[in-house]
Order: structure tokens, then sequence, then C-alpha cells
């Protein structure tokens, strides 16, 4: 499967990985929409928040469980956005899942 992000966590194509374990990773997104601006992932293939099924959920626990330690280290004491983009009204460009850490300035109250 041709698949970046796969790639991104089996370390085939470079990117600036601030934590990892054996179930996730997360990195610097490219092309950053806020101070802050990371993606975590799941090293499994999922395609998208769509896809999660009673089989690969675990992957689901495993993200939102560092989430907390992977935006303190990060720097974001005073909030931040967690989001997910699926399909193409979600405008989902990459398709495996990861959910979008946003923070290190006030957001936009808009979402949409
Ligand atoms: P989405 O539109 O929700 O699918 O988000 C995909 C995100 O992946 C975008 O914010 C891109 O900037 C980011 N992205 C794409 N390729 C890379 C890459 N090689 N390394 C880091 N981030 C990437
Ligand atoms: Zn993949």
């Amino acid at each position: 499967m041709d698949c970046i992000f796969c790639k991104i966590a089996a370390g085939e194509i470079p990117s600036t990985k601030v934590f990892e374990n054996d179930k996730i990773v997360a990195f610097k997104d490219l092309n950053p929409q806020a101070p802050v601006h990371l993606l975590v992932i799941p090293r499994e293939h999922i395609a998208s928040a769509d896809e999660v099924n009673a089989d690969n959920a675990l992957s689901i626990a495993e993200i939102f469980k560092n989430i907390p330690s992977i935006a303190a280290d990060a720097g974001l004491t005073n909030g931040y956005r967690i989001i997910t983009n699926i399909g193409e009204d979600g405008c989902q460009s990459v398709k495996h899942m990861h959910f979008h850490i946003l923070g290190g300035t006030k957001l936009a109250e808009r979402m949409c």
C-alpha cells in the first residue's frame, strides 16, 4: 500500500517525531496551521475514524491515552484542539487516520 503515513510510521520517509511507541507515532505537521501543529497516528493502517471497529479500537485508546503528555511536552498548558478529518466532505487528504493537535495560541471559535 502506498500510504505516506505508514511510511512515516515505518521511518521510510523523514518526519519530525515528537513521540512514538509500539502502537502510535506523533510528529510535526509539515504545513502547520497553528504555532503547535502535531499529528498523531496509529502504526496500523486505519483509513479514517469512520473505519474504527472492535478489532482496531485499541489504537484509538492508545492515541488518547498519550495525547495529554504529548500536548504537555509541546507546551500546550492552556488548552488545545484535536481534529480528525474524515472523507471527502471532511476534507481528509491523507487516508490514514490521524488526529491533528493544534494550539499555542487562542484558536478560532469557528470550526468550519
Ligand atoms: P488532512 O487534511 O486532515 O488529511 O491532514 C493531512 C495533514 O498531513 C496536513 O495537515 C498536511 O500538512 C500533513 N502532511 C502531509 N504530508 C506530511 C508529511 N510528509 N509530514 C508531515 N505532515 C504531512
Ligand atoms: Zn497507512
